[in-house]
């Protein structure tokens, strides 16, 4: 039983923010607590191992849909609540198709799906908690152990609390746009996981566990990928925001470019791909 609870909390914690990554031992320790010890590394690789043979069953290749070309669409400087809120219904048509919503966040939501087309057929549970450590997390639910690949669900937890140096960071706490824009890199690690087969995603989980480095390049691609989807303007919000966290020292804070692109690198990301488009 031990082992099925450290194989859901490695194999399906892929997804981490700026405030999800323990920056000193005292503010997270929380956090630290299970990537801390070889130990507990050790084993929880070997339960992914033990538990794979039932993965690669109910998540056969050539289950996982075809992604479409992605035609993003255009780019918005700023997303305007009040505007968008008038378009609540609108919104819910087009892109609320098997999606969950706690009514704080459902118009955010709703707008960072759009510029996902290729997720609307997934089953995505956007949920509010108590407490989430991550503050903002993108798992795969783990009765997809038992569903057919077309049926898997991702849930997106969002934290109602933080420990204190961390209540800048609660999505609450961020403008509409940076809200868009951390909900569209949660959809980012989504459609990451998509298209992998369930090998993919064991080899993902367990290099993200033991590989700080490849953790770094994965959190930094998922910006890149959101970007691509449109989402600048709105990852270049959020990451202005993290940088500003008045409890943080300028050395925790230049940690976070580690993982996270920081704001004058979403802006070359977005000047490098619309060059490409010209
Ligand atoms: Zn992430």
């Amino acid at each position: 039983m031990k082992n099925w609870r450290i194989f859901k909390i490695v194999f399906l914690t892929t997804s981490r923010l700026p405030n999800e990554r323990p920056l000193t031992a005292q503010m997270a320790p929380v956090q630290l607590s299970f990537f801390s010890g070889q130990r507990n590394r050790v084993r929880a690789v070997a339960a992914m191992l033990t538990l794979s043979p039932v993965v690669f069953h109910l998540t056969r290749p050539g289950q996982v849909p075809p992604v479409a070309h992605v035609v993003g669409p255009a780019v918005v400087r700023q997303y305007d609540e009040g505007y968008y809120r008038l378009r609540l219904d609108s919104l819910r048509a087009a892109f609320g198709y098997r999606k969950h919503f706690p009514p704080a966040f459902e118009l955010p939501a709703l707008l960072a799906l759009s510029h996902y087309p290729e997720l609307r057929n997934e089953r995505i549970r956007f949920q509010t908690v108590p407490k989430a450590m991550p503050l903002v997390a993108s798992r795969p639910d783990p009765g997809n152990l038992f569903r057919g690949r077309p049926e898997w669900v991702y849930n997106i937890f969002i934290s109602e609390e933080a420990p204190e140096t961390l209540r800048h960071d609660l999505l609450k706490k961020f403008s509409f746009n940076a809200q868009v824009g951390i909900l569209g890199h949660e959809l980012a690690h989504t459609r990451h996981y998509q298209d992998k087969s369930a090998w993919q995603m064991l080899v993902t989980g367990v290099r993200y566990l033991l590989s700080d480095a490849y953790r770094a390049r994965f959190e930094l691609d998922t910006d890149r990928d959101a970007i691509a989807h449109g989402l600048g303007w709105q990852v270049h919000a959020y990451a202005l925001h993290y940088r500003r966290n008045p409890r943080l020292s300028r050395p925790e804070i230049a940690a976070i470019d580690r993982y996270y692109l920081p704001p004058a690198a979403v802006l070359a990301h977005m000047r490098q791909l619309s060059a490409k488009k010209l």
